[in-house]
């Protein structure tokens, strides 16, 4: 016996050694990204679309308006006067079986009478109709049983069975029957599958070993079993990828030199005084939400423990993650090192040094902002100071990656806003760590369902930030998808403004251009201060201004002098101005949702009530209302997430950072059962790994997930 496939095997087999396959169709194939015997075998039929043709009934049985397939003899031929070659005339057979006869009738199909001789068997699959008091069936599917070959039909039969429905290709010129033509050959020809998971996890997890799910998905006997072969087959898509995420971070373990910091959980809880940590923690001007301070519990106990942390803060706008950070990056600096925050733009590195140095108060320790504005002798003695250690927290963007940036001991490293930072600038940064990896803590806003996040960030730990602190308003949010409703948004502006307090205007999204998009700022603040805010001190900002002048009109902002600030997306992350109670999102039809929620959350950032508003229509397929009115409706950044999940498709959510290997084709997130089967994959990734980080023990998976990663990752994950 042949031993069993391995999925490795198959990829090495080009699809032209399938007989089915010609070249031609070889070639259409490659084009359509199917050129290995396993990329044809891992594209699956579409779910819940296999046509049901096992309906198998007598003659006589046959009901007259139903579809069925009937085992029956062909008794008489006629086609249409002898060698008539009129399309138009039918081909007509008369067919029959133990119970009774019943008339076929084939427009266009002349050869239909060369095929069908007397005495040929066949399976004819069609409705039955009544034709003047005989049960007929026109143009029916047929498999001959026995007798002549087919003629321009392929192998597979049609007929008494259930055909799957593939995502053929109309482009690529290939149709849902070819594919499963070379399916089928594909799947008779490898035989057994090699099945990497042990047997006992697949009795633990109630699932189907590989071969049958393989031979079921693609040509199931019954609809019965489409659903365990899914699943089996989902299993394996969610597993591979949570194995390579848990490999990865064992990886990162291993090599990793930790340092261990000289702080304490008891610091937080108040238990020890004196420390930076809890001297800071003492002199906040208010107490820690719960979450916060179990979030904190938890950093703390990475920063102190024998691994590098490797941790993604999650928590909705507002939530209080910079106190969070901030009384992290104290852990590294208490014990001697130096800690950095890094974040997308500079607007937001501004905005930061403010808030950072606001709340350590009094405390003496030296925090730096480093930008590309930081320029000559100022940042030379930055550098400087860095890199003696006399710079206890630097924050800044990108810039902290460049060359020149030297820590004297770069102990915690936070990076704000995570989704804009690959995962290449998370490790150059952490490589600035002269003597350890710093901890390093990511934090983000962007609320991603659980299951979401596990595939996103697998490779990182998760803690949620599930609160917001105490007294914080609602937004009252409005959408106005009427252009003759929107004086209402203008005049609560205005209303505001004459209250004391500020207002943000957001300005469409225009083209991929910061200088298009500027521009048309700029015209929008002209157009304004002429229109509906004349009179208002109405200021500008946009990512195309020089920093002294955006880092000037913040500064106005947050003084009052200007009270209106009409703003590009800038203004999306970060920004903390307590004043600041009314927020118009111009063409919001053009915002995700995700997006939208972060720009609100300019807003009821103080005890004050705060309104939104969305100006823009719900769009020709009624999808951007969609998210309006989700928008409009709740604040609850999870919520909100699921919500954009549900009108996204996960395929969209992933597709920026997701590579091929980690390519979602059977799973679903938004699906319940794949989302339980995706924590079961994590759980059973988790319990091999920890058994056996190298994979020593189970050769079959190491090589699977050697053939779905890239080879750098492969190597990396697998070195010691
Ligand atoms: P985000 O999670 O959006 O980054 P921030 O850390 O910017 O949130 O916090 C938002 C605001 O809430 C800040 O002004 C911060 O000082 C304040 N804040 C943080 N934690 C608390 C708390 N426990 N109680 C009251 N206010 C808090
Ligand atoms: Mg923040």
């Amino acid at each position: 016996m042949a031993s069993p496939r391995t999925l490795r095997d198959l990829s090495l087999r080009p699809v032209s050694v399938l007989k089915t396959v010609s070249d031609r169709k070889a070639a259409q194939l490659e084009l359509w990204g199917v050129a290995s015997v396993l990329d044809l075998l891992m594209t699956f039929p579409r779910k819940d679309r296999y046509i049901d043709r096992t309906v198998k009934a007598s003659v006589s049985g046959l009901d007259v308006g139903t579809a069925a397939a009937v085992l029956a003899e062909v008794q008489r031929v006629r086609s249409g006067g002898g060698h008539n070659r009129n399309r138009k005339v039918p081909v007509t057979v008369t067919v029959r079986d133990d119970t009774g006869t019943m008339e076929v009738a084939f427009f266009n199909q002349p050869w239909r009478a060369k095929q069908l001789r007397e005495g040929t068997e066949a399976i004819f699959w069609g409705k039955v109709g009544d034709y003047r008091g005989t049960r007929q069936m026109v143009n029916p599917v047929v498999d001959v049983v026995a007798g002549v070959d087919e003629p321009g039909l392929g192998r597979q039969r049609r007929t008494l069975r259930i055909l799957p429905v593939y995502p053929a290709s109309a482009k690529a010129g290939l149709t849902s029957w070819e594919i499963g033509t070379f399916v089928e050959e594909a799947l008779e020809r490898a035989g057994e599958f090699l099945d990497p998971l042990p047997g006992e996890w697949l009795a633990s997890l109630d699932l189907w070993d590989r071969t049958s799910a393989m031979r079921a998905i693609h040509g199931p006997e019954s609809l019965d079993v489409i659903r365990p072969a899914r699943r089996r087959l989902t299993f394996d898509e969610l597993f591979r990828l949570q194995l390579a995420l848990v490999l990865r971070r064992r990886a990162f373990e291993h090599n990793a030199r930790a340092l261990r910091h000289d702080v304490s959980p008891r610091e937080i809880t108040g238990a020890v005084s004196g420390t930076l940590v809890s001297r800071f923690l003492g002199g906040l001007p208010f107490e820690l939400t719960t979450a916060q301070r179990r979030a904190l519990a938890v950093i703390v106990a990475d920063l102190a423990g024998p691994f590098p942390m490797h941790r993604l803060l999650q928590g909705d706008v507002g939530s209080g993650k910079t106190v969070v950070a901030l009384a992290a990056l104290l852990g590294a600096v208490q014990s001697g090192h130096q800690g950095a925050l890094m974040v997308p733009t500079e607007v937001l590195a501004e905005q930061h040094a403010v808030a950072v140095r606001q709340l350590l108060g009094a405390l003496d320790v030296r925090v730096e902002l480093l930008t590309s504005r930081v320029k000559g002798k100022a940042r030379a003695q930055m550098l400087t100071d860095l890199a003696s250690g006399e710079v206890s927290i630097v924050v800044g963007t990108h810039a902290l990656l460049t060359r020149e940036v030297e820590f004297a001991s770069l102990g915690m490293v936070v990076i704000d806003e995570q989704h804009r930072f690959g995962v290449e600038q998370r490790a150059t940064l952490r490589a600035k760590g002269e003597e350890g990896d710093p901890d390093l803590l990511v934090m983000t806003a962007t609320p991603i369902p659980r299951t979401a996040a596990m595939v996103i960030f697998g490779d990182l730990d998760l803690t949620v930030l599930d609160e917001l602190p105490p007294g914080r308003v609602m937004v009252t949010t409005k959408w106005l998808p009427r252009p003759a409703d929107e004086h209402i948004a203008w005049d609560r502006v205005r209303r505001e403004v004459a209250a004391g307090h500020r207002a943000f205007v957001v300005c469409p999204l225009v083209g991929d251009s910061l200088r298009v998009e500027a521009r048309s700022a700029t015209e929008e603040c002209d157009r304004l201060r002429a229109g509906e805010l004349a009179g208002l001190r109405v200021g500008l900002l946009h990512g195309q201004m020089a920093p002294a002048a955006r880092e000037e009109a913040m500064a106005q902002f947050r003084r009052g002098e200007i009270e209106v600030l009409v703003a590009t997306t800038v203004i999306e992350v970060g920004v903390d101005v307590p004043e600041a109670t009314v927020m118009v999102v111009e063409s919001a039809d053009r915002f995700g949702i995700a997006q939208l929620h972060q720009l609100r959350g300019r807003v009821g950032r103080g005890a004050l009530a705060s309104w939104c508003f969305l100006l823009g229509e719900g769009g020709e397929d009624g999808v951007a209302g969609e998210r309006l009115a989700a928008v409009e409706k709740t604040t609850d950044g999870f919520v909100l997430a699921e919500e954009d999940l549900r009108l996204r498709g996960e395929g969209t959510l992933l597709g920026a950072r997701q590579q091929g290997h980690t390519d979602l084709r059977l799973a679903s997130l938004s699906d319940p059962d794949d989302r339980f089967l995706l924590t079961e994959a994590r759980r059973v990734a988790e319990a091999i790994v920890t058994g056996d980080p190298q994979l020593e023990a189970h050769p079959a998976l190491a090589d699977e997930i050697k053939l779905f990663l890239s080879e750098d990752e492969g190597e990396y994950l697998f070195k010691s």
